[in-house]
């Protein structure tokens, strides 16, 4: 159920971002630009692994921590982003936490260093990276979140949202609540929590490189909608 593609269009879409994709990645080679430090578009996104350190995050029913899986996602999008020439800055690019000593206080100051790497990047859009979990195991499917009141945040997540359900075949609708990482977060910005761990069958389709990148590349085709729809 994880691998049915259910729009003509979104997969029309899809492939001509992967050929875009590839004409701008021949580009770089021909040019001969160091690959990883090039960036085509003057677009910056910034993308945060959630949790790490001693912050695991949730926990699956086999035992992954969601803070190992995010982190791999995030890496995997961010190579997305990366091949299509944009600049990517990655909140953590390990499985350490971003608090310091991991003392009183340390989630607060986790949160206060992903706003400072933020801002500091000043980007043009921020992906945050999560796995969910409910206490019902038949849950499952993509869900995004975004600031209550934020428009573009919205747009974005909606579009993300959209790109999910055709993947899903649900009907689910984005989210808005008030979230730290997105209210103090200046540009468009959207947690996605990529599938449910406590579903057996999607706690283990999340932990196969076929699956992450299908959902890495249907984040990147979201944005892609975004960008051109608005
Ligand atoms: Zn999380």
């Amino acid at each position: 159920m994880f691998v049915v593609w259910k729009s003509k269009r979104l997969i029309a879409a899809l492939a001509v971002l992967i050929v875009l994709q590839a004409v701008l990645a021949g580009f770089l080679i021909a040019s001969n630009l160091p690959a990883k430090k090039a960036t085509l578009i003057d677009f910056t996104v910034v993308i945060d692994a959630g949790h790490g350190g001693i912050d695991g995050g949730v926990v699956g029913v086999d035992g992954v921590k969601e803070s190992a899986l995010n982190l791999a996602y995030s890496k995997t999008l961010g190579e997305i982003f990366e091949r299509a020439g944009f600049n990517v800055v990655y909140t953590r690019k390990n499985e350490g936490g971003l608090y310091g000593l991991a003392t009183n206080g340390f989630k607060l100051r986790d949160m206060k260093e992903r706003k400072r790497i933020i801002e500091e990047a000043q980007p043009d859009l921020m992906i945050s990276v999560h796995m969910n979990k409910f206490s019902a195991s038949y849950r499952s499917g993509p869900q995004v979140f975004y600031q209550q009141g934020e428009e573009s945040g919205r747009s974005l997540a909606e579009n993300l949202q959209r790109v999910f359900n055709d993947l899903t075949g649900k009907t689910r609708e984005a989210i808005a609540g008030d979230y730290y990482v997105c209210r103090e977060t200046s540009c468009p910005a959207v947690i996605v929590e990529c599938g449910f761990l406590s579903n057996p069958d999607e706690c283990a389709a999340l932990q196969t490189d076929e699956y992450r990148e299908q959902i890495c590349n249907l984040i990147f085709g979201g944005v892609m909608l975004y960008l051109y729809e608005g």
